[in-house]
């Protein structure tokens, strides 16, 4: 069988640990034996972060804005203990918050679903697709113990010299607050990631904040986004028969739950790390989450939604048998190779793409996954591979549907 061929190269970055392992392991298996596979390669695993001042990281951050379309494999974001296991000159930053920067991007995680594993919430027929702004808010906050009786002002010095004071609170006693921030350009971005996403989807997009009790915080978002889907988007929505809808963050919590499914769901920073590990959670694990990085002139970065699974790691590395779930990271691979057919217009890329994932998927359906999936699935008869026989088992399943 001649191999598809491929017209881009895809940007690829290695990572650490467990999925440097599973990565290895998914291109030898799944996609070189059938794909003429092109990628560019960065090696983002520490050790090469740490020989080269972290300079690929950016250098691979740079490919992913020429070339359109990058998979990245979980990497270490080095603490302390990092420092001293890996000899270290610096504590280098999150390779994922430097691409992120660099793309200026909002990260959508979806849960994958597959039969025998199913939502606690019984009415989720279709996964939620979760959009959290990656910028500002509570992460990026000021905060003030506040030791006892006093005034505590907002003050904002304008560069043209303009003072703006509002009173926080006249304490009588001692007590805490916080000062925290956002920047139009990031919320406009964000914005327009969502409405792209959507539209590249073919979902609903709903928003939601707190803008009844934040007037002007909360409000500005809700007025940004609006501004942005009246001005530029409304139309394509209406072609493409999809809805942009706002509410407040409460009744969305309330509607999410006895929703369908099937529509992205764009929170704020706080609210979109919180309710991104509910849907996680309640589809059952990590390593059935994927999540893609979009930048709002349309560059995209795939990967998984868990990390290097180190504990799995050393396991391995004292010779131990591991049962590591692949599926994130095969769905990393599936969605940057279509996301490429579709911008070179390769039809049998888009294709190999979507029988990976029905091969991988129909593998679990039969009974044959890892031992995270064997522990909450509803299926009775069930085999527990390793991580090298799942990825064989889909390999076997794929070479049937090609
Ligand atoms: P983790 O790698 O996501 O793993 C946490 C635990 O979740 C694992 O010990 C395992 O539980 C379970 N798990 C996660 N992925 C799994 C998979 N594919 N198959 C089976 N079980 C899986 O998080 P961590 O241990 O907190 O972090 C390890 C390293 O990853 C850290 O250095 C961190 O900086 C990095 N990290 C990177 C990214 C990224 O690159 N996007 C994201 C998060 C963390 P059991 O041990 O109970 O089996
Ligand atoms: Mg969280």
């Amino acid at each position: 069988m001649a191999k598809i061929q491929m017209k881009t190269p895809l940007v690829e970055m290695d990572g650490d640990e467990m999925t440097r392992i599973l990565w290895k392991l998914i291109k030898d298996e799944l996609l070189l034996p059938f794909i003429d596979l092109k990628t560019e390669y960065y090696d983002l695993g520490l050790e090469y972060r740490n020989e080269t001042n972290d300079q690929v990281t950016i250098d691979s951050a740079e490919a992913t804005k020429k070339y359109g379309v990058a998979v990245k494999c979980a990497t270490i974001t080095p603490n302390a203990a990092r420092m001293t296991e890996y000899h270290l000159k610096e504590m280098w930053k999150s390779p994922n918050g430097t691409i992120r920067a660099a793309l200026d991007g909002t990260v959508f995680r979806a849960p994958i679903q597959v039969k025998g594993i199913e939502p606690c919430v019984k009415n989720w027929e279709k996964p939620i697709t979760l959009a959290r702004h990656a910028y500002g808010d509570v992460y990026k906050n000021t905060e003030i113990k506040v030791p006892g009786a006093g005034k505590a002002e907002l003050v904002f010095t304008g560069a043209d010299g303009q003072e703006i004071r509002k009173t926080i609170m006249d304490f009588d006693g001692p007590g805490i607050i916080q000062g925290i921030h956002n920047k139009d350009k990031s919320i406009e971005s964000f914005a327009r990631a969502c409405f792209n996403y959507a539209l590249d989807t073919k979902q609903d997009l709903w928003f939601a904040t707190k803008d009844t009790i934040s007037k002007i915080y909360d409000h500005n978002f809700k007025d940004i986004f609006q501004d942005i889907f009246d001005r530029e988007y409304k139309e394509k929505f209406d072609a493409a028969g999809i809805e942009y809808f706002y509410t407040l963050i409460d009744d969305a919590v309330a509607r999410v739950m006895k929703a369908k499914g099937g529509f992205i769901w764009a929170c704020k920073n706080y609210d979109g790390d919180v309710m991104s590990d509910m849907v996680s959670s309640a589809c059952g694990s990590l390593a059935m989450m994927t999540s893609v990085l979009v930048s709002p002139d349309g560059v995209f970065e795939y990967e998984a939604a868990h990390g290097t699974v180190q504990r799995h790691y050393y396991k391995h590395l004292e010779g131990e048998e591991t049962s590591t779930n692949s599926v994130a990271t095969i769905f990393a691979w599936t969605g940057a190779l279509r996301k490429r057919g579709e911008m070179d217009g390769l039809a049998e890329l888009c294709s190999f793409a979507d029988k990976l994932e029905s091969a991988t998927l129909g593998t679990i359906e039969a009974g044959k996954m890892t031992k995270d999936l064997a522990l909450i699935t509803s299926l009775d008869k069930v085999t527990v591979l390793n991580s090298q026989d799942f990825i064989k088992a889909v390999r076997e399943r794929l070479e049937g549907m090609l």
